[in-house]
């Protein structure tokens, strides 16, 4: 089955299963089988490619530059800016940083990593001149609460194009207000950390789950955050074997059952809870 699509405000369609790329780039002796995981991942149809100018402080977008080069055009390339690059001015420096070590001319989704110190009416004008530009496509913030959300608004960000929060079956807070917030005004969510780094594949509730998919643990974390049509899901992997899992976790349909399981063994939120991060 092919990975779904999720769409953008603009109308465009993004893969909702895409690569994480946190903790690479920051050793050379793991450089050759991180690029080699990424290319196997855009292979297998997980062509949305998450990244930050924080991540090997550089080394991770030197590295997924490596990794696409010669296949840009396939790729959806989502980046994040340090919150205190996040000025007029410094945003802007950033991204163009970030550009050079990427290999490319745009980036497609640019995102502010979290609430900065900057006045968010700053880097919405900036997000925005490089909008106009062509630098970066679409841009958009992570790490935002609703009333970090209503500042967006406020700041005059009405072209925000996603929100990426920390989401798994352990971290389901986000399902009580963030969630319908985003749905009703259209913005996609980027669910990070989806198999909780690595914890969620030893959960012994998913083992049963997946037992009977003749699946794994992490596949079934993977398929409940792909069960929102507004969700982009980004797990990190290194493993060839993981990618592979990982990739065909889009094939794993869930059913009634399975879902109350999930539900059962991670309750959804019935309040409010502050926005979580890692
Ligand atoms: P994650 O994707 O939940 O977990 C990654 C860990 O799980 C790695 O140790 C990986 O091992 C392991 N893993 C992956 N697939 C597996 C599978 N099928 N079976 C068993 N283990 C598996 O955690 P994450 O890296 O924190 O989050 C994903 C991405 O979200 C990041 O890489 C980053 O791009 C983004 N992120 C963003 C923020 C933010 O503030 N915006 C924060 C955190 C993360 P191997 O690597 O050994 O294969």
């Amino acid at each position: 089955m092919p990975i779904g699509r999720v769409r953008l405000p603009s109308g465009e369609t993004v893969p909702a299963l895409g690569q994480g790329t946190w903790k690479m780039g920051d050793s050379a002796r793991r450089r050759g089988d991180e690029i080699r995981a990424l290319r196997l991942g855009l292979d297998l149809g997980m062509t949305l490619i998450d990244t930050a100018e924080m991540y090997g402080d550089g080394g991770a977008e030197d590295m997924v530059g490596e990794a696409i080069a010669g296949r840009r055009d396939e790729v959806v390339l989502v980046s994040k800016v340090w919150p205190h690059n996040a000025s007029r001015s410094g945003a802007i420096a950033a991204c163009e940083r970030s550009l050079k070590r990427l290999g490319t001319d745009r980036i497609d989704l640019y995102l502010l990593h979290w609430p900065s110190n900057h006045p968010l009416s700053e880097t919405v004008t900036a997000f925005e001149a490089l909008r106009r530009d062509g630098k970066v496509r679409h841009w958009g913030v992570s790490n935002f609460d609703v009333a970090d959300m209503e500042g967006v608004l406020a700041a005059g960000g009405s072209n925000v194009a996603a929100n990426q929060v920390l989401y798994n079956l352990t971290r389901r807070g986000v399902e009580f207000d963030l969630f319908p917030w985003l749905a009703e005004r259209h913005v996609p969510i980027m669910a990070y950390s989806p198999v909780e780094q690595g914890r969620l594949a030893r959960n012994a509730a998913l083992e049963r789950i997946a037992k009977a998919h003749g699946a794994t643990a992490a596949q079934i974390a993977l398929a409940f955050t792909l069960l929102r049509s507004d969700v982009i899901s980004i797990p990190k992997a290194t493993s060839l074997e993981h990618v592979r899992e990982n990739a065909a976790a889009a094939d794993i349909v869930l059913s009634d059952t399975d879902r109350q399981a999930l539900d059962a063994a991670f309750p959804p939120p019935r309040r409010k809870h502050g926005l979580e991060m890692i």
